[in-house]
C-alpha cells in the first residue's frame, strides 16, 4: 500500500489505473477508522482490482462550535489497518492541499439536506457534497462506497450522482455494531465508561419504532413516538431528532406505504450519536424491486 498525499500524484495513480482497465473503488472516510469502515473497504476490495481509501477531515463539514479540532485522529494505526485489508492507496491529504488559498467553489446539497442532520448541522451536507465530488474528480472511481449509518448523507450523494451525471456507482453498505447494538462510530470515543453503556438506548429506541411497523403499524408519529419516549427514559440522552420520511427524496412520511426511513440523532456526554432503520413494508422479492439499491446508474 502507498500512501499519497498531493492531489496531483493521487490524480496521475488512478487515471494510470483506468488506462490499465482496472476497475477503481473509493472508500472516502475521515479516519480513526474500525470495523464498519472496514467492512466497506472489505467490499471495495471484493470488487475491484484497485481499491482507494481517502482518510481527510473534511474542515468544510463542520460547523462554527463543531469538533473539527476535536475529531479522533489516528493516521499511523489507520494505515496498518488499510494495509492489512489489501487496500493498494491510502490518501492522506492536508487541508491546505484539498482547499489551497482562493478556494472559492462548493457543490450545494440537494433539498434533502436541509432536514434531519442538516436541519441542526447547517451547511454540513455542502460540504461532503464538495469533499466528496473533489474525491470523485480525483480518483475517478467506478464505484464508491458509503455506510448506511449515515443514511442521510448516502441518498443526498445518490442525489447529486444522478442530478450531476456521475458516472460512478454509489454502493450502500449494511451498518456494522458492537454486540450490544451500538453502531460503530469514530465518535463514540467520545464516550465515558458510563455513557458508552447507556449508549444502545438509541438502537433499542429505533427497534421499538420498527417493531411497530413490522407488526403492522403505518402511523409513521406514532412509530416515532414510542422512539421518543424510550429515549426520554434516559435524562442524559438530549433528543436532536426523531423522523420518518421517504428514502427517496426524505419527505416526512405520515403514513408509512413505501420505503421509509426511520432516523433519530441524540446528544450524549460530549458525543452526538446518529442511527437509523429502515422499513420497507412491500420488500423487495415480494414483487417490487427496491428503488435505486446500488445506486446511480453508470
Ligand atoms: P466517517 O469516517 O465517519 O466519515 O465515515 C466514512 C464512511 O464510513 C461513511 O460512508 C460512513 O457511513 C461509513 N461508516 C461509518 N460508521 C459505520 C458503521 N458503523 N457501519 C458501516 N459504515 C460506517
Amino acid at each position: 500500500m502507498e500512501t499519497v498525499t498531493a492531489v496531483r500524484e493521487m490524480k496521475a495513480r488512478c487515471r494510470a489505473w483506468r488506462r490499465q482497465g482496472l476497475s477503481v473503488g473509493l472508500v472516502p472516510t475521515m479516519g480513526f477508522l474500525h470495523r464498519g469502515h472496514g467492512s466497506l473497504v472489505e467490499r471495495s476490495v471484493l470488487e475491484n482490482s484497485r481499491t482507494a481509501v481517502s482518510v481527510f477531515v473534511n474542515p468544510a463539514q463542520f460547523g462554527p462550535g463543531e469538533d473539527l479540532e476535536a475529531y479522533p485522529r489516528d493516521p499511523a494505526r489507520d494505515a496498518e489497518y488499510l494495509r492489512s485489508l489489501g487496500v493498494n492507496i491510502l490518501f492522506l491529504p492536508e487541508p491546505s492541499e484539498m482547499y489551497p488559498p482562493g478556494f472559492a467553489t462548493f457543490v450545494e446539497a440537494p433539498s434533502l439536506g436541509l432536514r434531519l442532520c442538516g436541519a441542526s448541522r447547517p451547511g454540513h451536507f455542502r460540504g461532503v457534497c464538495t469533499v466528496v465530488m473533489k474525491l470523485f474528480h480525483i480518483a475517478v472511481p467506478d464505484r464508491a462506497y458509503f455506510g448506511l449509518k449515515d443514511a442521510q448523507q448516502f441518498f443526498i450523494l445518490r442525489r447529486m450522482a444522478r442530478d450531476l451525471d456521475l458516472d460512478v456507482s454509489l454502493v450502500p453498505c449494511p451498518t456494522v455494531r458492537e454486540v450490544d447494538g451500538l453502531a460503530l462510530s469514530s465518535r463514540n470515543s467520545y464516550l465515558t465508561p458510563e455513557e458508552r453503556a447507556a449508549a444502545p438506548l438509541l438502537r433499542r429506541a429505533l427497534l421499538e419504532a420498527e417493531g411497530y411497523l413490522a407488526a403492522g403499524g403505518r402511523d409513521a408519529g406514532e412509530a416515532c413516538s414510542l422512539l421518543r419516549g424510550i429515549l426520554a427514559s434516559d435524562p442524559r440522552f438530549s433528543l436532536d431528532y426523531a423522523e420518518a420520511v421517504r428514502t427517496e427524496d426524505l419527505s416526512p412520511v405520515g403514513t408509512v406505504g413505501g420505503e421509509t426511513l426511520i432516523a433519530a440523532a441524540a446528544r450524549l456526554g460530549r458525543a452526538r450519536l446518529i442511527d437509523n432503520v429502515i422499513f420497507d413494508p412491500d420488500p423487495p422479492g415480494r414483487g417490487r424491486p427496491r428503488r435505486g439499491e446500488g445506486g446511480a446508474p453508470r
